[in-house]
């Protein structure tokens, strides 16, 4: 590799400060609630993490980013003079588990065992993703520097690591990850961690929703759960439903269902409960039911589209963004998959 993750990091905190595009410079609203004793919720715009506060320091799961590890850092401290002890990873996701190297003066991290592989070796059919496909004008797969804009504009040559002059999605989503520290610990199946009397225990809910790693943080204690970007509350699932095979998605989410819990704390949105997760998962299975008759009598996804309107679903968060994307994933997954 012609650059190290440590030069590449410090690059892409340098661009995390930078306005980037026609964004703006703000900091996201953050936010810290109390959800169960001693357990709070902590929020970045649209990403939330989860801490447990011992007298012997703080479990952390989820780390978001370096500017909200750096402010998370500052507060934990000042309100409770306590140290970050250990970083539990939800999974590898760059949006989720990016910054926690502000912690490691203190903290052991702990992720399930394939986060080294993502961390490792991005596939070289990794796709394109998010900001990056949408910079692909000429929709060939890779992003040229002269479609490039904001970071990718900023820090091309870093990306592009072979030099070829275009970024595959292998070297966008390695450039992404940059900035996620690696765990200390990994673990098969399950790790309890004991801290001033309190326990977590990091669950792997299977290996193939949504990424191999994807693990939930139990405290048993609070009688809480924290999942991430498998199933939301009160939300419709994102997009396609790019989480994994079906029935391996819909038994990470009945694994959930199955903890003795009464908070649920999801990655994006709101704080619910066990019926929440049984609504989601419910709203998967009404969708791959109405989706799979369609497909019998052999009708198309547009006109599947138009008629599977999920009402009872209508108040849920993004009804109106996602609810013909999921049709179409659906549609996919059940003609694709099986
Ligand atoms: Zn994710």
């Amino acid at each position: 590799m012609k650059i190290t993750r440590t030069v590449l990091a410090s690059l892409a905190v340098l661009g995390a400060m930078l306005p980037l595009g026609n964004g703006s410079a703000q900091e996201p609203h953050r936010a810290i609630t109390e959800i169960a004793e001693n357990l709070y919720r902590a929020e970045n715009a649209g990403h939330r993490a989860v801490f447990l506060v011992t007298d012997e320091g703080v479990i952390l799961a989820d780390t978001i980013n370096r500017g909200f590890s750096e402010w998370l850092k500052n507060e934990i401290d000042q309100r409770f003079g306590v140290p970050v002890r250990y970083v539990l990873y939800s999974h590898h996701h760059w949006d989720h588990a990016s910054g926690g190297g502000v912690f490691d003066d203190t903290a052991t991290f702990i992720a399930q065992e394939n986060m080294l592989r993502h961390l490792e070796l991005p596939s070289a059919n990794t796709p394109l993703s998010g900001a990056a496909a949408e910079q692909d004008a000429n929709g060939d797969g890779r992003l040229q520097e002269s479609e490039a804009s904001g970071m990718f504009a900023q820090f091309f040559s870093l990306f592009d690591e072979n030099a070829d002059g275009s970024l595959s999605g292998a070297e966008v989503a390695w450039g992404r990850l940059a900035d996620v520290r690696a765990p200390d610990l990994v673990f098969k199946d399950r790790m309890t961690v004991t801290l001033g009397g309190s326990e977590a225990e990091i669950i792997h809910v299977g290996q193939m929703t949504h990424t191999l790693d994807m693990s939930v943080i139990h405290f048993p204690e609070q009688r809480a759960v924290f999942a991430v970007d498998f199933f939301s509350v009160g939300r419709l699932p994102f997009r396609t439903l790019n989480q994994g095979p079906l029935n391996e998605w819909l038994n990470a989410i009945r694994a959930v269902e199955m903890l003795d819990v009464d908070v649920v704390v999801t990655g994006h949105g709101f704080v619910g409960d066990l019926s929440d997760v049984a609504a989601h998962r419910r709203y998967i299975e009404e969708l791959r039911d109405l989706v799979a008759a369609g497909i019998e009598r052999g009708a198309t996804v547009e006109e599947l589209q138009a008629e599977i309107l999920m009402e009872p679903y209508q108040d849920w968060l993004n009804y109106s963004d996602f609810r013909a994307q999921n049709v179409e994933g659906m549609y996919r997954i059940l003609t694709e998959q099986q």
